[in-house]
């Protein structure tokens, strides 16, 4: 059942950033909420999903390579453990706050809820740049993070995981920290207590291509659906980072065209298509898209407004806005990032007859992927790349049929009826095991 109560280990140390207007928190509430009144979901877990369960934050000091020491701010939310362990992951950027880590915990929740893996909703966050810090310094701040969190991780308590600006190798250091804090003899069991690790170091084989592969076989369902052909297929991507890139790289070998990429340095257009193997070698070498051989440099609206059959934000939240939704000219957004879309957003959306393949199901290969890094993990198998790849397409056909099933029953729209199909499941769990006392 959930810990209620609010671990506040030492205040911030310095102002966090909150979002104008209504918080990204409260939007989640209103998207449950939405899915609440389709479900007439009990009015006891309407309340028990409106608040975190517990939340974690940390201030701690980090030697940087000139001798220096500056102080870090980290976050841990733990919002419902309802169905299992708490997941989800860390995320590293400027833009982190505690609202914005509370949201994506929330989001975690219902996501595993969703496709129905034994996890509960998570995540993780520290507030800086890391393209302004070394290497050696993220790996000390990612050590003290760890230390300060202390037992408020663990691998069957909460398992954190790769997200924005964090990966394979953050969580190779995740786990030597974590280890170096247990007793010897118990020092085998600091394997699970992240995802996402390299596969030399027990992460599972297909898990950082997941989040991605996910993205595409939802995309193949939805394409299948409507008659299309991936090979016919044209799609835009914002975002080419883990989730963007390998969505690319996959659709590429699937015959599918990419069109256009924005990220932070600009955006570029091919006519005859964008090579996303090239690219992706490029923004490894340089840090971004701009200035790619034979690609013609674009603007924000002009990207937006490209005609391609999907558009693929794989980056931050609030990217499809009322102006920039009203731009796209696609049948299609699979969102592969988390909360890409604003409420004005999604209404114009639905308004022009715009389908959208929600994050909670359209992201969820990452985190289906890490939890079979887990059960391998704690089971001490070793499943192949065709294993991994047949099972986690099983879990998200399922899912796309249930959301699909309840939206065609209902009258409502893909997010809708993916939080439906969510809720359901934790409203099931409560009535089987009722409220304690
Ligand atoms: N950060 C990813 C997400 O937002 C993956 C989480 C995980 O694997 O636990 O879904």
């Amino acid at each position: 059942m959930t810990t209620n109560g609010t671990t506040t280990m030492n205040p911030p140390s310095e102002a966090v950033r909150e979002h104008t207007g209504d918080s990204l928190f409260q939007r989640v509430q209103s998207t449950m909420e939405r899915a609440a009144e389709v479900t007439g979901l009990s009015p006891a877990v309407r309340k028990i999903l409106a608040r975190p369960a517990c939340e974690v934050s940390v201030t701690f000091p980090v030697r940087m390579d000139d001798g220096r020491v500056e102080m870090y701010t980290g976050y841990r939310v733990q919002h419902n453990n309802a169905l299992g362990p708490f997941k989800g992951g860390i995320r590293y950027h400027p833009g982190v706050s505690i609202d914005e880590v509370r949201a994506l915990a929330a989001w975690m929740t219902v996501k595993c809820a969703l496709v129905d893996i034994p996890f509960g909703g998570a995540k993780g966050g520290v507030q800086f740049d890391p393209s302004n810090l070394s290497v050696p310094e993220i790996e000390r701040l990612t050590r003290r993070f760890v230390y300060a969190l202390g037992n408020n991780i663990g691998p069957d308590y909460d398992v954190p995981a790769p997200d924005v600006g964090t990966d394979a190798r953050t969580m190779a250091w995740i786990v030597d920290t974590y280890a170096a804090t247990l007793p010897p003899q118990d020092r085998h069991r600091a394997l699970a207590v992240v995802t996402g690790k390299p596969v030399s170091a027990g992460g599972s084989v297909g898990r950082e291509k997941a989040t991605g592969q996910g993205v595409v076989d939802l995309i193949g369902l939805w394409a299948r659906d409507e008659g299309l052909n991936l090979t016919d297929l044209t799609y835009t991507v914002q975002g080419f980072g883990k989730v963007g890139s390998w969505a690319a790289r996959i659709l590429k070998s699937l015959g599918a065209t990419l069109l256009a990429v924005e990220d932070a340095t600009g955006a570029v257009r091919a006519a005859g298509g964008l090579d996303a193997d090239a690219l992706a070698e490029h923004v490894r070498r340089t840090g971004g898209v701009a200035g790619f051989a034979g690609a013609q440099a674009i603007g924000h609206s002009e990207f937006f407004g490209i005609a391609a059959d999907v558009f693929i934000p794989a980056a931050l939240e609030d990217q499809v806005t009322a102006e920039t939704a009203s731009l796209l000219n696609v049948r299609l957004v699979a969102e592969g990032a988390n909360g890409p879309t604003s409420p004005e957003g999604d209404a114009v959306l639905r308004e022009r007859g715009i389908e959208v393949l929600p994050d909670i199901l359209c992201n969820a290969g990452g985190v289906i992927v890490s939890y079979f890094e887990w059960v391998q993990n704690r089971g001490g198998a070793a499943w192949d790349a065709a294993e991994i790849d047949r099972r986690l397409h099983g879990i998200l056909a399922k899912a796309y049929q249930r959301v699909k099933a309840v939206g065609q029953s209902k009258g409502v729209d893909w997010r809708t009826a993916a939080y439906a199909v969510a809720l359901s499941r934790l409203e099931q769990v409560y009535v089987e095991r009722g409220i304690f006392p």
